[in-house]
């Protein structure tokens, strides 16, 4: 065939592939306040799989209760190898749905969306020309089979929902960096095989009652290089909220109160990398998160989720060698970093206005249940009014960057989460003593009680020090200037907000492993005080000035034992070592 009558064909069959538009294949109850069981939702992907060359239903490792976790992806060919995918340089958008299965509404939307795409309903499969669609369609599997109609108190509809807790009762939303779960890790293998460039996590809120169905927690730009935090503030976001507005539902910016009452005030909620949307972003991918609005009909909630992914999606599509091209740009930015932030707090001294639309607060409603009075928002009473908005968040620490890390090789359980993201890496070839930078724990406050199975870290003070540290062969040498440098910087760094230490990976350098017994420690340490006369001067001076330490036995053997070479080094010291 000559090449013009090729492109003729070719040119037909692509024209007919966009504009045929085929049936319904399945049918959702949303309307009737009803949501699928797991098994439903299963088959329904099936037979979208079934019915169209072009997407897939794919099992991606187990999670908590046995079950695997699906993927289905969606394109414009029968072509699901994503590194094929890669090279043709399309946009991945991937959507995560049922973290917390109580909150369904991306469920429901997903299948309907799929469905849509795929049939080409008004030429909606344009948009897989350049981007490819993956969806997981319930992430939290074992919290979707426990269903009932009690596990939501602040829901009235969908009648019945699936729990929060997973099969082994974590909240998979805090999961993503410790990744005790068997879903985090499967997830891992998604994120590091697919690399997406967009990420939406479904969610419902029940915060404040206002007039919206939908609210946004866009990306946080302080969380981006520079390149892609312009991109993100000046045309990725902007365009989500006015393209939204064009359509049946208006989008608003997630309310996170900055005072009482979203009318003073509201900001932009920027979470840490344990939530799904901030794990995203640490590989440059923009992550975001909807949260549907509790008190609205359960179809007004579906029917404004997927009307976000469908302007999602086609923004995505329309903007595809754009995002590729900033989040390129904004992985070299990245890899030359000389400070890393590992703490921010929000601006409130700058702010801009937005459009809110709300409902009067009331105080002094009486309660049907209680007969007392109460706090509640009079639907009734609708208004419109310009509010503050308080997005800009800055970093108030930094650390200085290294060019690489140590870790040894004991830590087995980091190389394997640094193994599934694909992080690179190297072993060492012998045993080696190298002067290395190390840090020491200087002060932990830990919660009182375990949060997700974790006694985490709320606060973490060091310094460091340069020491000749041995190393052996087979340890882990990380070079930090690679395309995951950000998840290397949030995982090692031990003050980083959700770094591996804060999480307790390391918890067994914070007790002494030899420490001084009162008597044993006698001869020892008359020897060190007449072997080195001045530390003995200065001992006794300090005796002399401190009259409780002059009576206390044991306190004296503790002073020549903290501060002699017999204090273990190993105490306190974060065995991640660093070169600058
Ligand atoms: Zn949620």
């Amino acid at each position: 065939m000559k090449l013009s009558v090729l492109i003729f064909v070719a040119t037909v069959i692509f024209s007919t592939f966009l504009t045929a538009q085929n049936q319904s294949l399945i049918h959702l109850r949303y309307e009737e306040n009803y949501t699928p069981t797991y098994d439903e939702v299963i088959e329904m992907f099936k037979l979208l799989d079934k019915n169209y060359d072009n997407a897939i239903l794919l099992e991606k490792g187990k999670t908590d209760n046995g079950k695997p976790l699906h993927l289905f992806v969606i394109n414009s060919e029968p072509v699901f190898n994503p590194a094929q995918i890669r090279e043709q340089r399309k946009t991945v958008l991937l959507i995560n749905n049922g973290i917390h299965p109580g909150e369904p509404e991306g469920i429901d939307a997903s299948l309907w969306f799929s469905d849509d795409i795929l049939r080409n309903k008004n030429g909606m499969a344009e948009i897989l020309q350049n981007t490819v669609i993956i969806i997981i369609p319930v992430y939290n599997i074992g919290g979707h089979l426990n269903r009932g109609l009690y596990n939501r108190s602040g829901q009235t509809t969908p009648y019945e929902t699936g729990f929060r807790g997973n099969a082994k009762n974590y909240d998979l939303n805090r999961d993503f960096i410790k990744s005790d779960s068997q879903n985090a890790l499967s997830f891992y293998q998604i994120f590091n095989e697919w690399n997406p460039d967009v990420f939406l996590d479904t969610h419902t809120t029940n915060g404040s009652d206002h007039q919206y169905s939908i609210t946004l927690i866009p990306p946080s730009p302080a969380r981006f290089p520079k390149v892609q935090q312009d991109y993100i503030q000046n045309e990725f976001v902007p365009a989500l909220f006015r393209n939204m507005k064009k359509g049946e539902y208006e989008l608003i910016p997630y309310v996170d109160y900055i005072y009482d009452d979203p009318r003073k005030g509201m900001s932009l909620f920027q979470g840490s990398p344990r939530y799904s949307n901030e794990f995203a972003t640490m590989f440059h991918c923009i992550g975001m998160v909807t949260e549907n609005q509790i008190y609205k009909a359960f179809p007004d909630r579906v029917k404004s989720c997927y009307q976000f992914i469908n302007v999602l999606a086609s923004y995505t599509a329309e903007n595809s060698a754009s995002i590729k091209e900033k989040r390129a740009q904004a992985i070299r930015e990245s890899m030359t970093i000389k400070d890393f932030p590992v703490a921010y707090r929000l601006d409130t001294t700058t702010f801009r206005l937005i459009e809110f639309k709300g409902y009067e607060a009331v105080k002094n409603q009486i309660s049907p249940v209680t007969g007392l009075e109460r706090f509640g928002y009079d639907t009734s009473k609708p208004y419109t009014d310009m509010v503050k908005y308080f997005d800009s968040w800055i970093p108030t620490e930094t650390v200085k960057v290294p060019e690489y890390y140590i870790l040894p090789q004991g830590y087995k359980e980091i190389i394997e989460r640094f193994d599934l993201l694909g992080v690179r890496y190297s072993t060492l070839e012998k045993d080696t003593i190298i002067r290395v930078t190390v840090d020491y724990i200087d002060d932990v406050e830990s919660m009182q009680r375990p949060s997700n199975g974790h006694y985490y870290h709320t606060k973490v003070t060091t310094h460091s020090e340069q020491q000749n540290m041995s190393y052996f062969k087979g340890d882990f040498i990380i070079p930090v200037r690679q395309e995951k440098i950000k998840y290397i910087l949030e995982t090692l760094e031990p003050k980083a907000e959700d770094s591996f230490f804060r999480w307790n990976f390391f918890d067994n350098i914070l007790d002494q492993r030899e420490y001084f017994s009162s008597y044993g420690f006698e001869e020892n340490a008359l020897k060190y005080l007449n072997e080195h006369p001045s530390f003995k001067a200065e001992f006794e001076k300090k005796r002399k000035e401190d009259p409780e330490l002059a009576k206390n036995h044991r306190a004296q053997l503790a002073y020549i034992y903290n501060n002699t070479e017999w204090l273990e080094k190993t105490w306190k010291r974060y065995p991640v070592g660093k070169i600058f």
